[in-house]
């Protein structure tokens, strides 16, 4: 019997180590791992250069507070900083925080302006962003709030795709749109680049700011280092976490100058964020992504593997109703729920994750190799053929 709470509806199947793309048993068993803990072990599993970063850190310093300078969280910061539109991070250690922190961000900049009534945040209804009482009613998803007590005020949705909704449903109270530029759990739903812009021009037209919640198709994940790059637009906060740390927890909110001001000493605050030990993987991580031809590389298998899952759903349209999402966070869309059809897989030692509307999610680590992507191919191939008998 476990001890562990009952939260989590978990599959009978548990790992010893990883390599790479792959995770094996305490048996020997080899499973090829594209959920890499749902985005999360952006480089794979036990990737040498962050062992060595973890293993030299943890000999120098753990933790020490923020009441301190640190100088790994600095780097960190000046990094995210010189590679993106912002020019201010506050450490978190997951996305719900670093989702929660961009809220109060956001907020807090309205307020230290004098509107202090712009408090309401504008979000797609049954988005993703995050589990704490105020993410939970961020999403606006009832299956998410049920049971938990009264409804967090501050929060308004409109329809995915809804447009002519999500213009009526801003007033001289919002204050911020925050979307996933890739609807992740909502089952890879990409947000297409002239939309992107027009909520730009929105916001810019209502004097509001622009929050996209990269949590999952951040950090090289879609082959640019944020999504939002595919739409030459400038979002005003960004809140960051699984990739960036490669395993490690990590997260952070991304701001611009503007909207920073508002953040004066004693505003927000993490025990645990920043701390030297997290800020030495994820400057390892940042080192990798941007070493030259990683990126390109994560674009070509990406073209390499949507055009072969293409091909896969043509001669199975029965079985395949779409091909979802864009660098390696991929979505296979089944006309049938997707839940046999991923034990199938797993079976078959392929690891996935469902998502909303039928999808399986394909998460792949950014270095895969096209090898790893055939062995995939194969065993999706092979599970599409036993469904036609
Ligand atoms: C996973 C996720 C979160 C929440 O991250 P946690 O680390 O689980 O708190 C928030 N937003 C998006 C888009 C996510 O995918």
């Amino acid at each position: 019997m476990s001890s562990l709470a009952k939260n989590y509806k978990r599959r009978k199947l548990s790992f010893a180590s990883g390599k790479g793309s792959f995770l094996y048993t305490k048996s020997g068993a080899k499973y090829l791992d594209f959920v890499q803990g749902i985005a999360v072990n952006s480089l794979g599993h036990t990737n040498p250069t962050l062992v060595n970063a973890i293993n030299k850190q943890s000999k120098k310093l753990w933790h020490v507070s923020n009441s301190f300078i640190i100088p790994e969280g600095e780097e960190l910061a000046r990094k995210l900083t010189n590679k993106t539109f912002a020019n201010a991070v506050i450490f978190q250690n997951s996305g719900a925080e670093a989702t929660e922190a961009a809220i109060k961000v956001a907020r807090r900049y309205f307020y230290s302006i004098g509107k202090p009534e712009k408090n309401r945040i504008l979000c797609i209804k049954n988005s993703f962003h995050g589990r704490t009482i105020a993410t939970i009613n961020a999403s606006g998803s009832e299956k998410m709030t049920e049971g938990f007590g009264p409804k967090v005020a501050g929060f308004d949705h409109f329809k995915f795709g809804n447009h002519n909704e999500l213009k009526k449903k801003i007033t001289n109270k919002t204050a911020a749109i925050m979307i996933e530029p890739i609807m992740g759990e909502g089952g890879i739903k990409v947000i297409p680049d002239w939309c992107l812009k027009e909520l730009r021009k929105i916001c810019d037209k209502n004097k509001i700011l622009l929050i996209l919640d990269e949590v999952q198709c951040g950090i090289g994940r879609t082959g640019k280092f944020f999504s939002y790059e595919y739409a030459k637009i400038k979002p005003d906060i960004v809140p960051i976490a699984k990739g960036i740390g490669g395993g490690f927890p990590i997260g952070a909110v991304l701001m611009t100058k503007k909207v920073s001001a508002g953040m004066v000493p004693g505003t927000h605050g993490s025990t645990f964020g920043g701390n030297p030990l997290a800020m030495a993987v994820g400057n390892a991580v940042m080192n990798e992504i941007f070493k030259k031809g990683f990126l390109g590389k994560v674009n070509s298998n990406s073209k390499y593997f949507i055009s072969e899952l293409n091909k896969i759903k043509n001669k199975f349209p029965k079985i395949i109703k779409e091909i979802r999402g864009k660098g390696l966070i991929l979505g296979i869309q089944l006309h049938h729920d997707q839940t046999k059809f991923i034990n199938s897989l797993m079976k078959n030692k392929l690891l996935t994750i469902k998502a909303a509307e039928n999808v399986i999610r394909v998460l792949p680590p950014l270095n895969v190799n096209k090898n790893e992507i055939n062995m995939a191919l194969k065993i999706i191939t092979k599970v599409c053929n036993s469904y036609q008998k």
